[in-house]
């Protein structure tokens, strides 16, 4: 028997099957965030299946990682996490590990000195403008504006939905920054995902379920592995192990591209830098997000005291600033890319006891409850082949 490339490979189908019996972990799990804590978490519980869980960070959590700061601050490492959902199970499940804060996410954005209620509503317009449209004012505001376009990417969108204007101080260049290319070439969908509101609702989203878990998210993905049969292996790339510890089954959350060692060229990623910085005072801004769609090189200033609650002295706030090199954060949502993506998916297909799954395995922006649902849904593929 000899492993290579992390499968164990053998001459003889008996031979294999008998390494797959002498096998240590039943799964192997790349990636501690919430897909891969989520499947190692139904795993052991619903099947007493043995898992290693690797993660190359020295933390679990994956991008919803929090952790208190040298201030005593709960800071989320990697970008403001909201918890939101419509899936009453995927918050049913996570509710087993965490209790949950009330919080409905506000955001402000910075337009002609002012900070404007965003996404776009009456409020916002009546502030801008100094008006005091109605509902149905409004209505035929926008209907001047807007521009009736054949719907090819984001820009088009957001331009047949508010017209050029609003397109300009809200959207334009916010996306130049946050994507590093214009609207004009993303796919519709990226800002498809933004409402404009007719009414004077001021929060972010319009899920039924929302909140943040009471102890943070490292606390409650802690509980979903704590379990005998997860081991967890930190400071670890999969590649370091790849051809060293033998599993029946390996689920994949990292990068697609990089598992097959980039063949068909590598898939572009977003990524950001965060800029901490804690301020001897109790709140910098009137809440947890602001957008800066103009000439300032950051997108976004963070400050989850708004969002976790907390109370204490000081504050700490952090800006975002967009990058193409780093961590990959986003899939770059663009046509180019989905075809590139579809060649990995295709050598994927071929692959027998490998899953890809999660944001960067699916090359595919998932909110946190999507990536739940992604997970529990492979979950029941792989209980229903029997693994
Ligand atoms: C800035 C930002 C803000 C966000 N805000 C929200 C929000 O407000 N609400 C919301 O619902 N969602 C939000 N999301 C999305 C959320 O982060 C994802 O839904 C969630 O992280 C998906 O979990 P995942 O496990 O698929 O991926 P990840 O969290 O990325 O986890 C993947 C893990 O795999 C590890 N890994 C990768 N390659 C290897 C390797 N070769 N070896 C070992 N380990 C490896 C990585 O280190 C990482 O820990 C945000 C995302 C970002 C980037």
């Amino acid at each position: 028997m000899r492993v290579e490339r992390g499968r164990i490979r053998s001459g003889g189908r008996r031979e294999r099957s008998r390494a797959r019996r002498l096998a240590m972990f039943d799964f192997l799990i790349v990636g501690a965030g919430l897909s891969g804590c989520t499947l190692a978490e139904r795993l052991a519980n619903e099947l007493q299946a043995r898992v290693l869980v690797v993660e190359k960070r020295s933390h679990v959590g994956g991008n919803a990682y929090d952790a208190y700061d040298d201030n005593g601050v709960l800071v989320h490492k990697y970008g403001a996490h909201l918890f939101h959902t419509n899936d009453w199970e995927v918050y049913g499940y996570l509710s087993q590990f965490t209790e949950w804060r009330f919080y409905m996410h506000r955001v402000l954005t910075w337009v002609d000195g002012q900070l404007l209620p965003f996404p776009i509503s009456l409020e916002t317009l009546n502030q801008l403008y100094g008006l005091s449209l109605t509902t149905e004012e409004m209505e035929a505001f926008l209907a001047r504006r807007r521009e009736s376009r054949e719907i090819n990417n984001s820009e088009d969108m957001i331009i047949s939905q508010v017209g050029r204007e609003l397109y300009e101080k809200f959207f334009a260049n916010y996306t130049l920054k946050q994507w590093g290319m214009p609207a004009s070439e993303l796919e519709p969908e990226v800002c498809a995902r933004v409402p404009v509101r007719f009414n004077r609702d001021l929060h972010y989203f319009a899920d039924r379920y929302q909140g943040m878990p009471k102890q943070g998210y490292t606390r409650m993905i802690e509980r979903m592995l704590a379990h005998p049969n997860i081991k967890v292996l930190l400071n670890t790339d999969f590649e370091e192990i790849r051809h060293l510890i033998p599993y029946k089954s390996l689920i994949y959350t990292g990068p697609i591209d990089e598992y097959f060692h980039h063949k068909h060229g590598p898939l572009p990623y977003r990524s950001l830098r965060f800029e901490f910085e804690t301020l001897d005072q109790e709140f910098f801004q009137p809440v947890c997000v602001v957008n800066y769609p103009n000439h300032f090189d950051y997108t976004r200033i963070l400050e989850m005291k708004h969002a976790t609650g907390q109370q204490c002295r000081a504050t700490t706030i952090v800006r975002e600033y967009p990058q193409a090199q780093g961590e990959p954060f986003y899939p770059v949502p663009a046509r180019r890319n989905s075809e590139l993506y579809r060649k990995y998916a295709a050598e994927a297909e071929g692959l027998t006891d490998v899953y890809f799954v999660g944001r960067l395995g699916q090359y595919r922006y998932l909110n946190m409850d999507q990536a739940v649902r992604a997970a529990l849904d492979l979950f029941q593929r792989i209980r229903a082949q029997g693994r």
